[in-house]
């Protein structure tokens, strides 16, 4: 496993899940700045086969998993043709066992939706360092993946930048918490009204104006789903309700968020909007160790703003608030009718204003079940996509 490098530093073997994604590049962008800490030993990825070998012939890593087993004959060919030692595997169970065997002591959890949950619960019953950026599995299965970690005894490292600023405002621990403040950018859409937003195209809320990210999460950002989702996550990371998780709209995304102590003191982490950093802090941790990212110069920025959210034009933050009150699986429904929404906006099936359409309809639809166990909040899953689906094929919107 870990092995001591040149200058008597463990050398960590770091499992990149979703490694062809926006995160999977920005983390191998921090490990090569540092190959006397850190080595990619586990590159995975869904499909794209020709992006993955790319990676494997630059990172050289011990394995690499394909999810789509129609790919596995083609990773393993190109692995074969490029004279390169990684091993080639296929399929989630493949990945699973990867993660919580000798192959890696970190992993970043950097696949996108729901599709990420069996690997980052893996990593954590099997202890790992895990670097969370999979902010779905922690919507879908807070509760039992923060046991997980507990009881596997993992070190949970949260990658998404409200998350991260939070984990380090904290520092030693949760003493004299009040409430937490995650900053919001607002998106491209931020000021407009919801008449407005009826007929915007995917490419517009792609086009995030401050992060470079992939284009589920871009659509969330566009939506203010990603802040609901945050406040789902922060209430299973920090372990506070949701009355005491507030969201205020910062559009240059300099502050990643803020944390209010009973004393009056409020503590933000600044910096420039770049997921490079936030990894660093996870990899390197308790280091603080270089991430490619300048400083903040802000005199050079000149101004920090702030205003509240609009949960008129952007109701998806309020349901996602509405799902976190209700417990059990409702926050389960909020993220798989979501995902089905975000699909099928990007594939033109769906209008911008369906998507918090089919996710409050979802969530009336499909009541909430308290105390859920894996196979319950698998099963709302389920039953939430087949809701949605059906809705879209319909054409059922309102
Ligand atoms: P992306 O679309 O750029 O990349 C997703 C990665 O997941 C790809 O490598 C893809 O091949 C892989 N993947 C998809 N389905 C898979 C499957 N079934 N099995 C294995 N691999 C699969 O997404 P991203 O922007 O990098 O986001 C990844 C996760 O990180 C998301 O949960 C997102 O919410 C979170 N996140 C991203 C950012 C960001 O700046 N991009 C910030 C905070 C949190
Ligand atoms: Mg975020």
């Amino acid at each position: 496993m870990a092995e001591a490098g040149n200058a008597g530093v463990v050398v960590r073997q770091v499992a990149v899940l979703g490694a062809t994604g926006s995160i999977g590049s920005s983390t191998l962008d921090v490990i090569a700045r540092h190959p006397d800490r850190l080595r990619a030993s586990v590159l995975a990825a869904g499909r794209r086969v020709d992006a993955l070998l790319a990676l494997c012939r630059e990172h050289r890593p011990d394995h690499a998993v394909v999810a789509d087993a129609t790919a596995y004959a083609a990773l393993r060919d190109g692995l074969r043709d490029a004279g390169l030692p990684t091993r080639a595997h296929c399929g989630g169970e493949a990945l699973q066992a990867l993660v919580a065997g000798e192959a890696c002591d970190t992993v970043v959890a950097a696949i996108v939706g729901a599709a990420g949950l069996p690997s980052t619960l893996a990593a954590a019953r099997a202890g790992k360092r895990l670097l969370l950026a999979n902010k779905e599995s922690l919507v879908l299965a807070g509760d039992l993946l923060t046991r997980a970690a507990r009881e596997g005894g993992a070190r949970v490292v949260p990658i998404d930048s409200e998350h991260n600023a939070i984990f380090q405002c904290l520092g030693a621990g949760n003493s004299g918490l009040a409430r937490i403040v995650l900053t919001a950018s607002g998106g491209p859409f931020r000021g407009r009204t919801r008449a407005s937003l009826a007929t915007v195209t995917p490419a517009e809320a792609v086009r995030h104006p401050k992060w470079s990210m992939g284009p589920k999460i871009s659509v969330d950002s566009a939506t203010l789903m990603n802040k609901g989702l945050e406040v789902i996550e922060a209430h299973h990371l920090f372990g506070l309700p949701g009355e005491r998780i507030g969201v205020l709209v910062h559009p240059q995304s300099l502050v990643h968020s803020l944390v209010e102590f009973v004393d009056g003191s409020t503590l933000a982490q600044l910096g420039l909007p770049d997921m490079r950093t936030a990894l660093a802090v996870g990899l390197g941790w308790p280091e603080r160790i270089a991430s490619g990212v300048a400083g903040l110069d802000l005199l050079q920025h000149g101004r920090l703003d702030f205003e509240a959210p609009d949960l008129d034009a952007f109701p998806c933050l309020a349901l996602a608030y509405q799902a976190l009150a209700a417990g059990g699986t409702a926050p389960a429904v909020l993220n798989a009718a979501n995902e089905v929404a975000v699909s099928s906006f990007l594939q033109g099936r769906t209008p911008f204003l369906g998507i918090p359409a089919l996710v409050e309809n979802c969530l009336a639809a499909l009541p909430a079940t308290a105390d859920p166990d894996l196979e319950t909040l698998l099963a709302a899953d389920a039953a939430a996509r087949e809701y949605a689906q059906r809705r879209v094929a319909a054409g059922a919107f309102a």
